[in-house]
C-alpha cells in the first residue's frame, strides 16, 4: 500500500481527536475521540468514559494531543444529540478565567440537571373511541362524558374530572371504550403574549420603555440602568422590552434574588403576559428541572424568571436579560465557583449581544457610577405612579429615655395605635431572626457559643432552642449557666423579631399580627403565609426580617416601624453603609404605596449620621454622592479593585502557617497592595480555622494575573483550603 493511500484515513483520524470538558475541577478539557461520522460541534454533550464510569461531558475545542493515540478512549454523543449554544460555552470560559475556578466547576453549574439530557418519553393519555362498553354504569357514563370534549387525557385526570374512580376508567380502557394516544412528556410552555394586557404609560415610563425597546429591536449589546423610586412602575416599564424580545421570537431572562419573591412576581407576569413565566431556581423538582431545562434549550421556554443559576440556561436566542433588584447581595454566589450574577449578567449580554437591564431603586454604587460615567444608560422614573406618593420618613431618637427592656418607643407605639385605629396595616421592621441574638449569664458573663463557629448562640423562644445561625447547630436552652452552674440567670440580651412581637403582644392583645423571617425556625411556608395573609388583609401588622422589605406590595400598609437602624454591615466592609441606606430605604418603600400616604418611623441612636439623613430627606443623590467621594479616596471599589483568599481547615495551625508563608511570597507589584493575614471575622466556623488576605490594586490593573503568579509560586499544606473570591462583596 502506498503513502497516498493512508493519508486520508489518518486524516479522519485525527479529526475525531478532540477536547472534552468535563464538569468537574480539572485544570482543562480532556482528550477523546468521537465515533466515526460525528461532527466534533462545539457544545456537543457527550458520555465521556472516566476510569470505570461514564461521566457527562462536552465537546470543547481542539485535544491537546497529550494523550496517545492508544490511550484515547472514545466518547460518544448522547441520544437526540443534546448541544449547548456556542454562547453558552463561551460564556461557562469567561467566568471560569475571571473568576479564577476551574471551568469544569462552572461548566457543572450548566450541566445541573443529568436528567435534561436524556430524550423525552411521551407519555399515553386516552380519548373516546368509537365503540361503547357492553355494560354501561353510571359512573362509566360520566367518564365517557368527560371524555366527549376529544381532548387527550391521562387516567387521573379523567378520575379527577369525572368523579369516578381509576379503576374505573382503567375499566372502559379494557374494554376499549378509551383508547390511548402518545402525548410528549410534557406539556408545552405556553407563550406569553406580549399584547395580552398592557398598560398605559406614564411619560417617564415611556421614554425609558423606548430606550429599552429598541436595544432589544437592534438585537445590541447595552446595558441601562433603570432607575426608579420604589413603586414607579419599573417593573411595568421593563415589561415593555419583555414584549419587545417576546415579538422578536427572542428568549429573556428575568433574574430575581430571592426565591420569595416569585409568587406575587410570577402572578403579576401572568397578568401582564397571559401566562406564568418558565422558573428556575433550587426549590424546582429533578421533573421541572428537566422539563425546564429542555424548553430552553429548545427556544421554547420563551421567559425565564430564575435565581442566579439561570444565567447558565442553554439559551440559544437569548434577546434581553433583566436584573431586578440589582444592587442585592444575594447575586454574590459565595460557595463553588464564587462570582457574582450581576456582573455575570453583563458579561452574557455582551457574548450574546443583547441588552441588559439592571433595575433598582437603590443602585449599588457600581451601578450607579457606571451610569454616571455614560457607560450605562442611566433611566430615571422619579415619582410613583398615579396618585401614591412617597412617604414621610423621621428619625426618633433613641438615646433619650428609654424604658428598659423595651423596644418599641413611645412614639412608635402611639402612631401603631392610630393606624390600627383607621383601620390600616403596619410593618415593623428588625432585621435579627429568633428571640434574641445572645444569651448570657447574669452570674458569671458566660456568653452561650457554638462549639463550631466563632459566633453566639441566638435564642428562639417559639422553638425552645438556642440556634447557630452560621452552621445550624441547635441545642435546647439549658436550666443552668454551663459555665458557673446556677440555675435561672441566663437571660436574653437585645431584640429578635419573636421579642418584638412578644412585646407588641403586651401592648396590642387585640391586634391581628404574624411574622415573616427568612428562618428555617420559622419555614417558608409560614413566611409566605404570612405575607399573603398581610396581602389579603387579613392580619393588622406585620413583623419581620428583611424578607418582608423586598418587592412586596401591601396597598393598606401605611406605617413602617424600623425597630433598629444602626444594625450595620462588619467593620471594613467597604459597603456596609451603602448596604444600610438599600435595606432601610427599600423598607421605608414599603410604606404608602396606594391612595393612603404612607409614615415611615426609625428608631436610631445615630440621628444626625448621613445615612439616616439622606433616608429622612429623600436625597438620595446626596448620599451616593459622598458615598463616591469616600470610595474613590480609598480607593475602594468601584474605583479601585479587590481580590480576597480565604483559608480555612480543620488544623489551625497548618492555616495560619499557610498565611504567613503566602504573604512572604506575594509579588511586588506596581498598584497592589497585599493587607493580612488576618484571622477572619468568623476565625472559626463550622470547626474550620479561617484566615483572611485582602489584594487591592488599582483598577487598571490584572488582578488575575496577579493572582495566578502569586499562587503558582506557593505550596501550601494539603489540610489547608484556599479560596479566591474576585470582587469580594462579603467580608467575613
Ligand atoms: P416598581 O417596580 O418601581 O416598584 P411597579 O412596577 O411594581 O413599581 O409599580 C407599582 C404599582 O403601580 C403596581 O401596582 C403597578 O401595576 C402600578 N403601575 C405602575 N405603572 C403603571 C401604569 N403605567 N399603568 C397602570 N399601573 C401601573
Ligand atoms: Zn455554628
Amino acid at each position: 500500500m502506498t503513502d497516498a493511500a493512508l493519508r486520508p484515513a489518518m486524516a479522519t483520524e485525527q479529526q475525531k481527536r478532540v477536547g472534552i470538558l468535563l464538569p468537574l475541577p480539572l485544570s482543562g478539557a480532556y482528550d477523546y475521540k468521537l465515533p466515526r461520522g460525528v461532527e466534533p460541534r462545539r457544545g456537543l454533550v457527550v458520555s465521556a468514559p472516566l476510569g470505570s464510569r461514564e461521566s457527562l461531558g462536552v465537546v470543547w475545542g481542539n485535544a491537546s494531543g497529550e494523550v496517545g493515540d492508544n490511550r484515547l478512549r472514545e466518547a460518544s454523543p448522547l441520544e437526540g444529540e443534546p448541544q449547548l449554544p456556542f454562547g453558552l460555552c463561551d460564556f461557562i470560559d469567561w467566568v471560569a478565567q475571571y473568576t479564577m475556578t476551574p471551568p469544569g466547576l462552572v461548566l457543572a453549574m450548566a450541566l445541573r440537571s443529568r436528567q435534561a439530557m436524556s430524550p423525552e418519553t411521551p407519555r399515553t393519555a386516552y380519548i373516546k373511541a368509537g365503540t361503547l362498553p357492553a355494560r354501561m354504569t353510571p359512573a362509566r357514563a360520566r367518564v365517557l362524558e368527560a371524555a366527549s370534549d376529544g381532548l387527550a387525557r391521562s387516567v387521573g385526570e379523567l378520575a379527577e374530572l369525572s368523579g369516578a374512580s381509576p379503576a374505573v376508567v382503567k375499566g372502559l380502557i379494557e374494554t376499549g371504550a378509551l383508547v390511548g394516544v402518545k402525548l410528549p412528556e410534557f406539556a408545552p410552555f405556553t407563550a406569553p403574549d406580549p399584547e395580552f394586557a398592557r398598560p398605559v404609560l406614564n411619560t417617564e415610563q415611556g421614554l425609558a420603555a423606548h430606550i429599552l425597546t429598541g436595544d432589544v429591536a437592534a438585537h445590541r449589546f447595552a446595558v441601562s440602568l433603570l432607575d426608579g423610586v420604589t413603586g414607579s412602575g419599573k417593573t411595568e416599564t421593563y415589561f415593555e422590552a419583555v414584549a419587545q424580545a417576546l415579538r422578536q421570537g427572542k428568549q429573556t431572562l428575568i433574574l430575581l434574588p430571592e426565591i420569595a419573591l416569585s409568587v406575587q412576581f410570577l402572578d403579576r407576569f401572568a397578568e401582564r403576559f397571559g401566562t406564568r413565566p418558565a422558573e428556575w431556581h433550587s426549590d424546582l423538582t429533578q421533573k421541572e428541572r428537566r422539563r425546564t431545562w429542555r424548553a430552553v434549550m429548545k427556544g421554547e421556554a420563551r421567559v425565564v424568571v430564575g435565581a442566579r443559576s439561570a444565567l447558565f440556561l442553554p439559551f440559544p436566542a437569548l434577546g434581553l436579560i433583566v436584573v431586578d433588584e440589582e444592587h442585592e447581595q444575594a447575586y454574590k454566589q459565595e460557595d463553588g465557583a464564587i462570582y457574582h450574577a450581576r456582573d455575570m449578567a453583563v458579561v452574557r449580554g455582551r457574548i450574546e449581544s443583547a441588552p441588559v437591564v439592571l433595575v433598582s431603586a437603590t443602585p449599588s454604587l457600581e451601578s450607579y457610577v457606571n451610569a454616571q460615567r455614560g457607560r450605562y444608560a442611566h433611566l430615571r422614573l422619579t415619582s410613583r405612579h398615579g396618585a401614591a406618593v412617597l412617604p414621610d420618613v423621621r428619625m426618633i431618637d433613641m438615646r433619650e429615655g428609654r424604658e428598659p427592656g423595651t423596644f418599641l418607643s413611645p412614639v412608635l407605639r402611639e402612631a401603631i395605635a392610630v393606624t390600627l385605629g383607621a383601620g390600616e396595616q403596619a410593618m415593623l421592621f428588625l432585621n435579627r431572626r429568633g428571640y434574641a441574638p445572645l444569651t448570657l449569664c447574669e452570674a458569671c458573663g458566660h456568653k452561650m457559643t457554638c462549639p463550631h463557629c466563632a459566633a453566639w448562640l441566638v435564642e428562639h423562644r417559639y422553638r425552645k432552642r438556642l440556634r447557630c445561625h452560621l452552621c445550624g447547630y441547635e441545642t435546647v436552652t439549658p436550666p443552668q449557666c454551663p459555665q458557673c452552674g446556677e440555675t435561672g440567670t441566663l437571660a436574653a440580651c437585645g431584640p429578635g423579631v419573636e421579642r418584638v412581637a412578644e412585646e407588641f403582644a403586651g401592648i396590642f392583645p387585640q391586634a391581628r399580627v404574624a411574622i415573616a423571617s427568612s428562618d428555617t425556625m420559622h419555614g417558608p411556608q409560614e413566611t409566605q403565609a404570612a405575607i399573603r395573609a398581610m396581602t389579603k388583609r387579613e392580619i393588622d401588622v406585620l413583623i419581620g426580617t428583611q424578607i418582608v422589605a423586598k418587592g412586596h406590595h401591601f396597598p393598606q400598609l401605611t406605617l413602617v416601624g424600623v425597630v433598629d437602624a444602626d444594625l450595620g454591615g462588619s467593620d471594613g466592609d467597604p459597603r456596609a453603609r451603602e448596604r444600610t441606606f438599600q435595606l432601610l430605604h427599600q423598607v421605608s418603600g414599603r410604606a404608602g404605596r396606594a391612595q393612603k400616604p404612607g409614615l415611615v418611623l426609625m428608631q436610631t441612636r445615630n440621628p444626625d449620621d448621613l445615612v439616616m439623613k439622606a433616608l429622612a430627606s429623600g436625597e438620595r443623590d446626596a448620599f451616593y454622592e459622598q458615598e463616591r467621594k469616600m470610595r474613590e479616596r480609598a480607593s475602594a471599589p468601584p474605583f479601585g479593585r479587590l481580590a480576597a483568599i480565604i483559608l480555612s481547615g480543620h488544623d489551625g495551625e497548618a492555616v495560619r502557617a499557610a498565611g504567613r508563608a503566602l504573604t512572604k511570597a506575594a509579588p511586588a507589584a506596581h498598584g497592589v497592595k497585599v493587607w493580612g493575614p488576618t484571622p477572619a471575622f468568623y476565625a472559626l466556623l463550622r470547626g474550620q480555622t479561617r484566615e483572611r488576605l485582602l489584594v487591592q490594586a488599582e483598577r487598571m490593573v490584572d488582578v488575575q494575573a496577579y493572582l495566578r503568579k502569586w499562587l503558582a509560586a506557593v505550596s501550601i499544606a494539603k489540610s489547608v483550603r484556599l479560596t479566591v473570591d474576585i470582587d469580594p462583596v462579603s467580608f467575613f
